[in-house]
């Protein structure tokens, strides 16, 4: 009955065909009748969809659901948040592995070698961008079967690059992408570790969600850029920032168009320069990588307009 139950207790109520079978149904059921999540099919809508010997199985089953994945909503049964989340995942089959494809050609930069040879893989079951000249990696995120089956190849690093973009909107809110739990960003210095030999960056954002432990680390000029100042810039300027994925920014860095800087020790401030035809936007930002004022410059002509 209890709706708090621990984690290898909700699991093990999915461990059952029938109740995954429910789950379904009243997904399909809700699908058929309205496209409306908060439908809500009644106990005569189920049986008829699963296949169970009896009604009182059926009690059963639906009695040890209700509370953790589903509800009980207008005569009927509803998701849990918990509910929406296993039953969107078990449809979409995101437990499996994500099926192989080959190497596909990837627009950008290689971040410490320069080179346009960028190429996405599955490797690991995570989408990965390599560099095709020195093999460093360019970029590496998660990607779902579901997402994969759903696209052809360069649909595919576009379906990436718009999931990605949407993830890094929440993490400039300071929400999880993951669980909508807090995430704490803070500015770090890139170490001088060999793995980073020449970067053309000083400072990095880590992410961090509370919560679910989930994090997220990216050049500071390529978290800056997300900011709604930056992206009405770069959008004036024929660029669209959400359209455009993190790795392809890295030519931008390479070609010392958009800079990193700290600027003030007490507050700990930054200073993001983001150039793009004659005109630059500067960004300055906190410890924590909130922006707290941007500029705009029209023409970077010697001396002026620095202000
Ligand atoms: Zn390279
Ligand atoms: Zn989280």
């Amino acid at each position: 009955m209890g709706s708090d139950r621990p984690a290898d207790e909700a699991f093990r109520l999915l461990s059952d065909e029938i109740r995954l079978d429910i789950l379904r149904a009243v997904a399909l059921a809700q699908h058929e009748v309205s496209g409306a999540a908060v439908a809500a099919p009644s106990f005569s809508d189920i049986y008829e969809r699963v296949d169970v010997d009896n009604t009182s199985k059926l009690s059963y089953h639906l009695g040890e659901l209700t509370g953790t994945f589903l509800r009980k909503h207008d005569g009927g049964y509803a998701f849990t948040h918990a509910g929406e989340r296993v039953v969107r995942f078990v449809l979409a089959e995101n437990h499996r592995r994500p099926a192989e494809f080959g190497r596909i050609d990837a627009a950008g930069n290689c971040l410490f070698c320069g080179a346009a040879r960028l190429q996405a893989t599955l490797e690991g079951q995570f989408f990965m961008i390599r560099c095709g000249a020195c093999d460093r990696p360019a970029f590496s995120y998660r990607v779902t079967p579901a997402q994969v089956r759903a696209h052809e190849e360069g649909d595919l690093v576009e379906a990436v690059r718009g999931e990605q973009a949407g993830d890094f909107l929440k993490m400039r809110q300071g929400v999880c992408p993951d669980c909508a739990g807090r995430l704490e960003t803070e500015v770090r210095a890139i170490d001088e570790a060999p793995e980073y030999e020449g970067l053309p960056a000083s400072f990095g954002t880590f992410s961090e969600c509370q919560e679910c432990l989930r994090c997220l680390g990216v050049p500071l000029t390529h978290a800056a850029v997300y900011h709604p100042e930056s992206v009405a810039f770069h959008w004036e300027h024929g660029v669209d920032i959400l359209g455009t994925g993190v790795w392809e920014f890295h030519r931008y860095l390479r070609e010392g168009r958009w800079t990193d800087e700290r600027v003030d020790d007490d507050p700990e401030t930054y200073r993001v320069d983001l150039r793009r035809d004659d005109a630059s936007l500067r960004l300055f930002l906190d410890g924590s990588a909130a922006v707290t004022r941007t500029e705009r410059i029209q023409r970077r002509d010697h001396g002026g307009g620095d202000g």
